[in-house]
């Protein structure tokens, strides 16, 4: 049994077979075959190994004439080494006498020889480590194949455990058939994480290093309530999490009874409770979860799904049906908030960048592409015709841009006012409060929307100077510190004085202590995950808001993350003592 301890991503306790996908997306198979199938396995081993010995002694040729023989010779070696006698009978006899799978066989070998290289003193032979991992790959790769494709269509259920998981493969990944997944890198704020609530798959991410420990078909536990790893539990475990499953799943369809009852303090205020939302089809889920309307809708996953630049008519028919399926809610849709950070790769025709966080990202993209901007902004105008749109701009940094932005929105105005078609003349135009700079000028931003949203996520990463994908500083990533406390007090007072609308569409709205904060903090509107709804739900509606306010107030005096960590959580065992055990302690702050 191997126990790991990660970042708790998405709730909800899973138990399954792992599906493994090592650091260069090779699948990790089964450790071991069946008795009547180890011939074929051998031949198979032995075709693999005619084929890497084949494309080593092409490379050979090929350096030999490019450079050469001195150059060649590298490959010569790795020849030796790959079609060594000795080699190939212990791989015979590991899936003869043992039953090892070839893949299992050769990655147990050869991590052996290299192992044994790199214990050797002085520079030279620790250092033909790499030519043995070379030559490992190599024969993986012949005995595999390039298999990342298969996350999004796996045969059967499976906890996929991967290095990592761009956004988009997130995206892809089938919720039928992903029953949890784990990464060893990311961070609670990654947009990896957040696709793992919307698809309402329990996920930990930034275990640290563990997949050379596994192997597909191994049984694995998932706990995305507390960041819990179990790989091969004992019995005893595996009845605990079971117990821990039903538990959950019963706590969960409590919350959800609440469905028909308003999100309502204790008091009597109002709470609006919106969803985010990644995909059109996520509507069906908000509708479910009785959501007040779309408070956020991430439109740059429209962008993820191909790699062609969508259409006018992309957009206006992932738009119109959002916005029809809301019947009459209002929907925010925001424009595309695009950067390496999403794509895991730079932005067509944009360079590698050493900081994609801080790099040509979001609004920045928008408006050094306007005739993209344009095509965008058209399809939300249409859409506007269909029922409340409002248009929202992300990480605006600067009064200019968001002048820029509003500029380009006004000349699509005037294209479809020439064209003759409909739109919503008065469609609110609001933005995101989540890079300081704008938080810190809110007053003269709100001289120039319609409303604000804040964008915690961001808000914490740019204000405390922490990657929100990265494991290394997960720590430090804190929504509840004092600084970002004091950040959104701000805004809410500025919002409340201009007499327009502000709302908090980062994760911070679906962490229950954190949401009670916010109500505290005067916000009266959140948007969140679809399934994180009922929960909060239940938590508002056990609480007055002048509880919520001392609270804040409390808060907003204290020192550090780690205090406010502890109050909320003292605040929420008070008033939700169930609740308590599935949000455990926040991480907290050296
Ligand atoms: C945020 O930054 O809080 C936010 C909602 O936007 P995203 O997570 O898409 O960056
Ligand atoms: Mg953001």
């Amino acid at each position: 049994m191997l126990s790991l301890q990660g970042i708790a991503v998405s709730p909800g306790v899973a138990i399954g077979e792992a599906f493994v996908v090592d650091h260069e997306g090779f699948r990790i198979p089964r450790r071991f075959v069946p008795q009547d199938a180890v011939e074929y396995e051998i031949e198979r081993l032995q075709r693999a190994l005619d084929a890497a010995a084949a494309e080593l002694e092409q490379n050979r040729q090929r350096i030999d004439a490019q450079l050469g023989s001195q150059y060649g010779a590298i490959f010569s070696a790795h020849l030796r080494m790959l079609q060594d006698p000795q080699l190939v009978e212990k791989l015979h006899e590991l899936i003869r006498t043992r039953h090892y799978s070839p893949e299992y066989a050769v990655s147990t070998t050869l991590r052996e020889y290299a192992e044994a290289f790199e214990q050797l003193p002085g520079h030279v032979l620790p250092e033909r480590a790499h030519d043995i991992y070379d030559i490992e790959r190599r024969i993986l790769r012949q005995l595999l194949g390039r298999r990342r494709e298969e996350l999004s269509h796996l045969d059967s259920p499976a906890v996929i455990l991967a290095h990592d998981l761009t956004p988009g493969e997130t995206a892809q990944l089938d919720p039928e058939k992903t029953l949890a997944f784990v990464t060893e890198v990311g961070g609670v704020g990654g947009h990896t994480a957040i696709l793992a609530k919307a698809k309402e798959i329990p996920a930990v991410v930034g275990t640290g290093r563990f997949l050379h420990e596994v192997a597909g078909g191994d049984l694995v536990i998932v706990d995305g309530d507390h960041g819990h790893v179990i790989i091969d539990p004992d019995a005893a475990t595996l009845e605990r999490y079971e117990r821990e499953r039903k538990q959950h799943q019963a706590l969960f369809q409590q919350f959800e009874q609440l469905r028909e009852l308003p999100a309502e303090t204790a008091d009597g205020v109002r709470i609006e409770l919106a969803a985010n939302i990644e995909f059109p089809h996520e509507v069906r889920a908000a509708r479910r979860r009785a959501a007040a309307g779309v408070g956020l809708y991430r439109t740059e996953f429209l962008y993820l799904a191909s790699d062609e630049e969508p259409t006018e008519e992309d957009h206006y028919r992932a738009y119109a049906q959002v916005v029809e399926a809301m019947e009459g809610r209002p929907v925010v849709i925001r424009t595309l908030d695009l950067g390496a950070d999403k794509l895991g790769r730079a932005p067509a025709d944009g360079e590698e960048e050493a900081n994609p966080f801080l790099g040509l990202r979001s609004i920045r993209l928008s408006l050094k592409n306007i005739d993209g901007f344009r095509v965008q902004l058209r399809a939300i105008l249409r859409a506007s015709a269909l029922g409340p749109v409002q248009v929202m701009f992300p990480m605006i940094a600067t009064l200019g841009e968001l002048r820029r932005a509003k500029m380009v929105l006004a000349d699509a105005m005037e294209d479809l006012d020439e064209q003759g078609i409909h739109y919503d003349r008065r469609i609110p135009v609001g933005m995101m409060v989540e890079v300081p700079s704008s938080a810190v000028l809110i007053e003269r931003f709100l001289e120039e929307v319609d409303f604000v949203s804040i964008g915690t996520n961001d808000l914490v990463q740019y204000m405390l100077a922490v990657d929100r994908a990265n494991r290394e500083v997960a720590e430090l990533y804190q929504a509840t510190d004092p600084s970002v406390l004091v950040m959104i007090d701000r805004v809410v007072r500025a919002a409340e004085a201009a007499g327009k609308p502000v709302s908090v569409c980062g994760q911070m709205s679906s962490e229950p202590g954190q949401a009670l904060l916010l109500l505290g903090l005067g916000i009266r509107r959140l948007s969140m995950p679809p399934v994180n709804i009922p929960e909060i739900k239940a938590v508002t509606r056990r609480v007055r808001c002048d509880e919520c306010r001392s609270l804040a107030e409390r808060a907003l005096q204290m020192d550090l993350a780690r205090e406010v960590n502890a109050l909320l959580r003292e605040e929420l065992r008070r008033i939700l003592p169930d609740l308590v055990n599935h949000h455990p302690t926040s991480p907290d702050t050296p």
